[in-house]
C-alpha cells in the first residue's frame, strides 16, 4: 500500500521535475526576447539590466527546486525518503504527496519558519 502512494510520489516528482524545467526554458526565451527589444528599443541599459537581473533571479529560484527534487529522488532511491531531517520522526504521507519534495515534518516545518520571522522582525525580509 505504502510502495504504491511512494510509486505514485516519484512519478509526481519526475512530472515537476520536468515542468520546471520547462518553465525555465520559457523564462530564458522570454528573457532573451525582452532583452532584445529593449537593447533595439531604446538606450535605457539601467532598465534591461535590471530586468535581466530580476529573470537570473527566476531562473535562479527554479534551478533550486530542480536541486530540491532531484534529492527527494535521490532518498527514494536509497531509502530515507520520508523522514523528517531535523527530528527524523517519519513525515506523514499524505504531507509528502501535497509536497513530495518536503525535507522537514510539519512541527518542524512550523518551527523553522516561526524561527525565520523572528529573526527578520516585523516589515523586515522584504529587500
Ligand atoms: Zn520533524
Amino acid at each position: 500500500m505504502i510502495q504504491k502512494r511512494l510509486e505514485s510520489i516519484r512519478k509526481k516528482l519526475l512530472d515537476l521535475r520536468e515542468a520546471r524545467l520547462q518553465e525555465i526554458r520559457r523564462q530564458n526565451a522570454d528573457a532573451a526576447a525582452l532583452i532584445d527589444e529593449g537593447v533595439a528599443d531604446t538606450a535605457d541599459q539601467g532598465l534591461t539590466d535590471s530586468l535581466k537581473d530580476y529573470l537570473h533571479l527566476l531562473g535562479d529560484a527554479g534551478r533550486e527546486e530542480i536541486l530540491e527534487i532531484d534529492e527527494a529522488l535521490e532518498r527514494l532511491r536509497d531509502g530515507s525518503y520520508g523522514r523528517c531531517e531535523a527530528c527524523g520522526k517519519t513525515i506523514d504521507i499524505a504531507r509528502l504527496e501535497i509536497l513530495p519534495f518536503t525535507r522537514r515534518c510539519l512541527t518542524c516545518r512550523q518551527e523553522a519558519e516561526k524561527e525565520a520571522k523572528t529573526k527578520a522582525g516585523p516589515g523586515k525580509g522584504l529587500l
